[in-house]
């Protein structure tokens, strides 16, 4: 079997809609797919469908954004989780709005560089989505700019540039324990992404794990391998689960599907944990 436990639709930061995402899935040869779009649940219900008739297994995810007091950004896969849990709804809206305030500041403080305005970015986020820097990206390159998400990232987007504003969002161990409460499965999403900027140390992830963590993403493109030797050895001494995925983002990443696969005994294990809704 090959199941892929990460990846974004135009629900957030990715180029495609929920079902043509899932027949791109099926394309590449998966027998399952979570749909884990930034701080949203919205494309569930049409993935679901694509995914029951293509025959392949879907699997509901989120991607929740959290922020340590230190200001380091964590991203938190939530899997199998009501999406009516009223606290863990409150907290995503709370963190969708801020993206939106944020977006728009990093765009004003751009305007005195570059010829760009909200109206531009708004042409390329569909209705409802999740605000990210990646759609600052695409303004930039339709504005001929910049090349790719990539290259905006390296050049303008990033965290140490002029530009960089941050915004609200829940710390990871309390983000942690509302999916739990929400019945979910929380898996802590490219622990060592060194790339995109300062990442956490020992003690968050294990103050994640005192909170309910269940799972590292270790097999991630932007976990540097020494680093996935160290996650490992955390998993095996905490009793955790490892996932390996993809982080597919459509045409606006390189990523593609399946690059990185998780077991089909850890996927069970998902199943049976998460109790906030089920994997079909
Ligand atoms: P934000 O959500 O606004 O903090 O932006 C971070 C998002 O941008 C991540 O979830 C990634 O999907 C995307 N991203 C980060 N680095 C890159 C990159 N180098 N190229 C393309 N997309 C990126
Ligand atoms: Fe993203
Ligand atoms: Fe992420
Ligand atoms: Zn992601």
């Amino acid at each position: 079997m090959r199941i892929d436990l990460h990846t974004h639709s135009n629900v957030s930061d990715g180029t495609e809609d929920p079902d043509v995402l899932i027949a791109s899935a099926a394309a590449a040869g998966l027998d399952a797919v979570a749909l884990t779009d930034h701080d949203s649940t919205a494309g569930w219900d049409r993935a679901r469908a694509a995914a029951e008739g293509l025959g392949i297994s879907f699997v509901p995810g989120m991607e929740v954004s959290c922020r340590t007091d230190t200001g380091i950004s964590v991203h938190v896969l939530s899997y199998l989780h009501d999406p009516l849990h009223a606290g863990l709804r409150e907290e995503i809206e709370k963190s969708r709005e801020a993206r939106l305030t944020r977006a728009r500041r990093m765009v004003e403080l751009m305007a005195g560089d570059f010829p760009i305005t909200w109206d531009l970015v708004l042409r390329h986020v569909t209705e409802g989505a999740t605000v990210g820097r990646p759609h600052i990206a695409d303004a930039l390159i339709a504005l001929g700019i910049v090349k790719t998400r990539s290259e905006a990232f390296d050049r303008i987007l990033t965290a140490r540039s002029p530009y960089w504003v941050s915004h609200y969002a829940p710390h990871p161990a309390a983000a942690v324990a509302l999916i739990r409460d929400a019945g979910g499965v929380p898996v802590f999403a490219h622990p060592s992404a060194f790339n995109r900027g300062a990442v956490v140390g020992g003690a968050v992830i294990h103050e994640m794990i005192d909170a309910g963590l269940l799972g590292l993403e270790v097999e991630h493109r932007d976990n540097p391998e020494e680093a996935r030797v160290e996650l490992r050895r955390i998993a095996r001494d905490r009793g955790l689960l490892v996932t390996g995925s993809s982080d597919y983002h459509g045409s606006g990443k390189p990523n593609l599907l399946g690059e990185n696969v998780t077991a089909r005994e850890t996927l069970e294990a998902i199943t049976g944990l998460g109790t906030g809704t089920a994997v079909s």
